[in-house]
């Protein structure tokens, strides 16, 4: 007799596909089950299979190495009809059901006997059975059949934790990708801060800091070098008739000569130096740990390098302007610095251009330092 399909059978099958059992390799704690289950029935074959659309799938067979089978030809199709008892077959020759079924008529050995316990769902649908097989009749008494009925919730039980184990696997994996995605998200956050920190502070055309960055670090370095006793030194520095150069090329080559000088600033400057477009054509750097002496051989650097560059078609000169705190006191300003190195920018402005003045901080005197070819010529 061909086994009917139970009523609720789409409503089953997904409950049986959502435990994500099926095609799964063998498992020894199911293993153990059925040959619990074979012991306890002293039959040669103990199985749990569950009933697919179209076939049983065993999930576990103690003794024989059978994978699956053709769902029509099963007992077990038969009993997941009846989720509420055990299908007992002492002898399926003489049950209507299995008289005729092939694997009791047409296999060597046949089935001859058949217990199946139920492995049904909270819900109460049937999924297989956890089955003993024998090739002749057979009874089994109350308790074995009780054990067996016990024996198969457990494998119930146990197929509802693996699933528990997998979705909590998959929970903690997607918990992990999450965790990754946010942290990488947060990285590039705060690489994105990092560049919106750097674009605040840096003028476009020179690439140099622009004004308030150099007002924020001139006011950092004086507070450092004054608690480490060390020289502070300024230089101003500003383009010689910048503007008739722009009117005359116009601005683009303006903005080329103010790149180039950018980089000849960049080029005589330490690392540990902070060079700014402070205005138009006016630049600075600060120099920490450097005296007077030093910051003038700065200048000097930036002249000879200017002496060098090619501006063309602008013949481009710079004055500069130096002033240092040697240390700087409590009393010492980051403005009267600026002040002081101004003044001496103007004072080279004054004395003929492309040269350089040095502040003398005790005196407030203003020397100026001519160039090697202005004093020449
Ligand atoms: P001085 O020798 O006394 O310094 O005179 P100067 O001709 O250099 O004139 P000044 O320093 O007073 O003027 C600066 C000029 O710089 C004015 C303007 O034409 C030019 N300038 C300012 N900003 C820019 C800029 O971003 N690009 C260009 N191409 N030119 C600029
Ligand atoms: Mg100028």
């Amino acid at each position: 007799m061909q086994p009917a399909i139970p009523d609720n059978e789409g409503e089953r099958l997904e409950a049986l596909r959502g435990l994500n059992i099926l095609d799964t390799p063998p498992e020894a704690s199911f293993d153990d089950l059925t040959h619990i289950a074979r012991y306890i029935a002293g039959t040669p074959l103990a199985l749990i299979g569950l009933i697919d659309a179209d076939r049983e799938w065993f999930k576990s067979v103690d003794r024989a190495t059978l994978r699956d089978a053709e769902r029509d030809h099963t007992f077990c199709a038969h009993a997941i009809l009846t989720p509420d008892r055990p299908t007992y077959v002492p002898d399926a020759r003489k049950d209507p059901r299995f008289a005729d079924n092939p694997n009791v008529v047409a296999v060597e050995p046949p089935t001859l006997f058949y217990y199946g316990a139920p492995l049904v769902t909270a819900d109460g649908l049937p999924l297989g059975t956890l089955c003993v097989v024998d090739h002749q009749p057979r009874t089994l008494d109350i308790e074995q059949r009780e054990a067996l009925d016990a024996l198969a919730r457990q494998v119930m039980r146990l197929i509802v934790l693996g699933q528990r184990e997998q979705q909590l696997h998959r929970e903690q994996e997607a918990r992990e990708v999450i965790l990754a995605h946010l942290e990488h998200r947060n990285q590039e956050l705060e690489a994105l801060a990092g560049e919106l920190r750097v674009r605040a502070d840096t003028d476009k055309l020179s690439r140099l800091g622009n004004r308030s960055a150099f007002d924020a670090r001139l006011e950092e370095d004086l507070v450092l070098t004054r608690d480490h006793e060390s020289p502070l030194s300024l230089v101003l520095l500003d383009l010689d008739r910048f503007k008739p150069c722009n009117d005359r090329f116009g601005h683009q080559v303006g903005d080329r000569v103010i790149r180039t000088f950018a980089d000849i600033l960049r080029s005589v400057s330490r690392p540990t130096d902070f060079i700014a477009r402070y205005g138009g054509d006016e630049f600075a750097i600060i120099l920490p740990l450097a005296d007077r002496r030093a910051a003038t051989e700065v200048a000097k650097r930036v002249l000879d390098a200017v002496e060098r560059a090619d501006f063309s078609p602008c013949d481009t000169r710079t004055s500069v302007g130096v002033a240092s705190l040697e240390p700087p006191r409590r009393e010492d300003r980051g403005d009267d610095l600026l002040r002081e190195a101004d003044q001496a920018l103007y004072a080279a402005k004054a004395a003929g251009r492309g040269c350089i003045a040095v502040c003398d901080g005790q005196s407030d005197d203003i020397h100026v330092i001519k160039r090697p070819e202005s004093e020449s010529g």
